[in-house]
Formats: structure tokens, C-alpha cells, sequence
């Protein structure tokens, strides 16, 4: 009964297109069927932090609309549909009443944005861009509007920053960490992004985190925890990014920071894979694109009928502020080693060595990121290779 139903997808961001045409490539035949809760366009979400750097609005980054996905990958494509329940036990999906059998399942359902207080992003002038259609709403409610504010100094607040400047808007960034990028960069790195953004005329305010947003017509007041009161027209919210997890915890799915699984992307439940920002894999939750690639490829051939590991190498990630490129590989958390910093204005080379001398991570900042590639090659793989099973 269950090899009649066909393999689904759940999700059509990079992770579940890019899943389903390695799919193609491997099988034309097999019985495929995709479920999204959004419109279906295919879209690189990468690119949403340089539609002014590169003149794109929302529109011009759309690449294919869902018929046209849906012809191109040989599959049945739900649009607007948001899967609500799975029921691992009998093989089927929940769309509100209605029931859907899977052969087997790959979740590729995406991070849900991270919510601050509701004084802060209850606000009517708080937004976050998580997809297409965010972004869509931004643009527009941008019109007409000079000032804002963004909550967040992370990569994508980082990234927005320097992209709403070469927009020719009035940016100020607030964040409660003491630099920019906390999480990815060693001090002497964030603080040459940081002296980059402020040089194209980034305001920062750093070690202070929004308390309320309130508005007067059409001016935002950001309130700080400092007392500081901050004016204007648009405020963005991008304090991070957390794998979707709830229906995967609800339907008993072994869940941590994201859907557990194992390196062929299996999760804990029968015929049921993870992969793309809601996964997991062997402790790593890396929610950018050159991981879910990899996967999407593993994974292909393991519904393709050939069980096959996925291989992640060290992988750069590079950060999309053209006033100060990055490229940088965070160390392990764990690890006991030290950074090692040349730095020369905003050009920075960090390299992080362990107690025996080995190349565990690096920062490369501005001219220094070309060595990029040649230090990837150092460092040690994310997941150390395993021959396919
Ligand atoms: C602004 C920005 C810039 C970035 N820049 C880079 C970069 O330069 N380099 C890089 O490597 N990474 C970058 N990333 C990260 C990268 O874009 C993501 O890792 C990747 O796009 C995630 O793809 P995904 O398919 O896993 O998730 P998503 O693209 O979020 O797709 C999730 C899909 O699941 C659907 N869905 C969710 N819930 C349900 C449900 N219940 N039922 C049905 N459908 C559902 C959604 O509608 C959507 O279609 C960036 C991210 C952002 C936000």
C-alpha cells in the first residue's frame, strides 16, 4: 500500500527544489508529490540581503513560478497548503481533515524567524524577512521611507545593514552583543566589518537591546535598555533564525536544536528524512546553502535506492557586505585553541590553531578573503568522510 503513495516533500525553498531535481537526475519516474505553505516560486533566498546592492526588487529574484517548477521536476505541487500533523505510524500527513499517505517523507519545511517580546515585534512597524513574500512587503512598506532601524547584528542584520546603505537608506543597527557577528567572527574581524559599515555611514549601537517599539503615526520610537530613545520610518527584526521543529517534536520525531538525523538524513521515525535549516545532522545545524546541497544529493540517492552518507567538508561562509567581504569557517565551540590575528585596516587573516598547531577555523575580512579556498583546505571537515554504504 505504502509503495503506491509517493515519495513527499515538504517545503519548496532551496532545500526541497534542490532535493527534488536531484531526484530527477537519478529518476524520472519516481511518484513524487510537493507540499509548500507559500506560493511555490522558486527564489535563491541568499539573495534577498543584495536586492538594492544588485537592483533587483521582489519580482526580478523570482525564477520560476510553481507551474512552471512543477513541469520542469515531473511533480505534483501543492501551493498554499500547510501540512499540519504527521502520523509516522501510518505513513501519512495532515492537512487540517484531510489525510496523505507518503512512501517516505523528506521534511525540508525551513527556520521560523526568532521573536522578540511583543512590546518589540508585536509592533505594526516591525518586520522580519524570512522569504519571498516578506521581502515582497518590505520593498513596499519602504516606499516613501528614508530610516531604518535594524534589530540584530548577526550575518543577515550585518548583510541588510550594508544593503539598505547602498539603497540610500539611513541605517542604525542595534544589538545587545559588545560587536557585530558574535557567534561567526573574532573581535579583530567584526570590528573591521564593523569600522566598514560605520565608514558607508551605518550607525551602531551595540551592547543594548530593544526594549518597546511604539509608534506616532508614522515615526517608530525604539526604546533601548539604555534610556536611549531612537526615531524612525522602518524597523527589521533579524535576531536569528531557529530550525521548525514543533511538528516533528508533536508527531515524536527526536528533536534537539533541530530535527535529529542521522548522516543519510533519516530522523528518528521510519521512512521519514530531514534536511535544509530544520535539520540536524550528527549534532551540526547549519543553515546555509552549501550544506542543504549536500544533502539534497545524499539524499537523492538514498530514495533513489542508494543508501548514501552525506559528506560535508569544511565550508566557508561567506558573508554578503561588499563594503568588508568575509569568508569564515567558526572553529568548533568546543575546541581549547587561539586566534591568531594579522590585521592591516579593515583586511584581517584570524586563523584559529588548537594546542597542536592545527588549523581548526579562520576570519578572513576585505583583501584576505582571496585565501579563502586555500585555508578551507586545512581545516578538518564538518563530518569526517565515510565511504557510501
Ligand atoms: C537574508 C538571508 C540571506 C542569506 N544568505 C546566505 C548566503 O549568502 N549563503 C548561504 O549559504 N546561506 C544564506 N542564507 C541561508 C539560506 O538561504 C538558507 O539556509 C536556505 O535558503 C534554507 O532553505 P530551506 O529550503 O531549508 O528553507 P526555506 O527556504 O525557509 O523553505 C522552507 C519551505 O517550507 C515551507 N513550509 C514551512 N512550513 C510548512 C508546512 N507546515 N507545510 C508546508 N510547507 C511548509 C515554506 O513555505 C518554504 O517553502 C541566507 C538566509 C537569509 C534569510
Amino acid at each position: 500500500m505504502t509503495q503506491s503513495a509517493p515519495v513527499v516533500i515538504i517545503g519548496s525553498g532551496l532545500a526541497g527544489y534542490t532535493l527534488a531535481r536531484e531526484i530527477r537526475k537519478r529518476d524520472k519516474d519516481l511518484p513524487l508529490m510537493m507540499i509548500t505553505a507559500d506560493d511555490g516560486v522558486s527564489y535563491s533566498k541568499p539573495m534577498l540581503s543584495t536586492g538594492f546592492t544588485k537592483g533587483k526588487l521582489a519580482d526580478e529574484l523570482a525564477q520560476a513560478d510553481a507551474g512552471t517548477m512543477a513541469e520542469q521536476l515531473a511533480t505534483e505541487l501543492r501551493t498554499h497548503t500547510r501540512v499540519t500533523a504527521i502520523d509516522p505510524g501510518a505513513h501519512e500527513i495532515h492537512i487540517g481533515d484531510e489525510r496523505l499517505r507518503y512512501r517516505q517523507l523528506a521534511l525540508a519545511w525551513g527556520a521560523d524567524v526568532v521573536r522578540l517580546p511583543d512590546a518589540v515585534s508585536g509592533s505594526p512597524f516591525v518586520c522580519s524577512i524570512n522569504d519571498l513574500e516578506d521581502y515582497r512587503q518590505f520593498r513596499r512598506h519602504l516606499e516613501g521611507r528614508r530610516r531604518v532601524i535594524l534589530l540584530g547584528a548577526g550575518l543577515i542584520g550585518c548583510e541588510y545593514a550594508n544593503d539598505l546603505r547602498n539603497g540610500g537608506y539611513d541605517v542604525t543597527v542595534v544589538a545587545p552583543s559588545e560587536q557585530v557577528m558574535p557567534g561567526l567572527l573574532p573581535e579583530a574581524a567584526a570590528s573591521a566589518v564593523q569600522a566598514a559599515l560605520e565608514a558607508e555611514g551605518v550607525t551602531f549601537h551595540l551592547g543594548v537591546a530593544a526594549e518597546a517599539v511604539t509608534g506616532d503615526g508614522e515615526t517608530a520610537q525604539v526604546r533601548l535598555n539604555d534610556g536611549a530613545m531612537l526615531q524612525g520610518d522602518v524597523v527589521v527584526s533579524a535576531v536569528g533564525l531557529r530550525p521548525r521543529t514543533r511538528l516533528a517534536r508533536d508527531a515524536g520525531l527526536e528533536v534537539r536544536e533541530g530535527i535529529v538525523t542521522d548522516r543519510q538524513m533519516a530522523t528518528s521515525a521510519p521512512d521519514i528524512y530531514a534536511l535544509g535549516d530544520c535539520a540536524e545532522v550528527e549534532g551540526n545545524v547549519l543553515m546555509y546553502v552549501m550544506p542543504l546541497m549536500a544533502s539534497a544529493r545524499a539524499l537523492a540517492a538514498t530514495l533513489t535506492g542508494e543508501p548514501t552518507p552525506v559528506q560535508w567538508g569544511a565550508m566557508p561562509v561567506m558573508v554578503k557586505t561588499p563594503c568588508c567581504p568575509v569568508a569564515v569557517v567558526p572553529p568548533p565551540l568546543a575546541e581549547d585553541g587561539a586566534w591568531q590575528v594579522e590585521r592591516e585596516g579593515n583586511n584581517v587573516r584570524a586563523l584559529y590553531h588548537d594546542g597542536s598547531g592545527a588549523l581548526l577555523g579562520f576570519a578572513l575580512t576585505g583583501d584576505r578573503v582571496i585565501e579563502k579556498q586555500a585555508l578551507a583546505r586545512e581545516v578538518p571537515p564538518v563530518l569526517t568522510p565515510l565511504s557510501a554504504s
